[in-house]
């Protein structure tokens, strides 16, 4: 049997840990939005997530629209103009 100074020990010393590790959780989250410029955008077609940097764009009412394939933008298109 532990005594109860030690568990108290313990308990600080995971909530330490763990507080530790949610901040640097949340700083390697920032700087690799800072480090990593690529944006991710949703398909609106097949629902994939396609890098921002993709040639198959289309802009709509102020909005770019990214997609996977030309065949993606196509169906797009074609259902915008519906
Ligand atoms: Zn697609």
């Amino acid at each position: 049997m532990l005594p109860k100074i030690a568990l108290i020990i313990i308990i600080i010393a995971m909530v330490v840990i763990l507080f530790r590790k949610s901040d640097s959780i949340g700083k390697s989250k920032k700087s690799s939005s800072d480090n990593n410029a690529v944006e991710m955008k949703k398909d609106p077609i097949c629902g994939l997530y396609v890098e921002d940097t993709t040639s198959h764009k289309v802009k709509l009412e102020d909005e770019v629209y990214s997609f996977c394939s030309k065949k993606c933008k196509d169906e797009f298109i074609t259902s915008k103009k519906k």
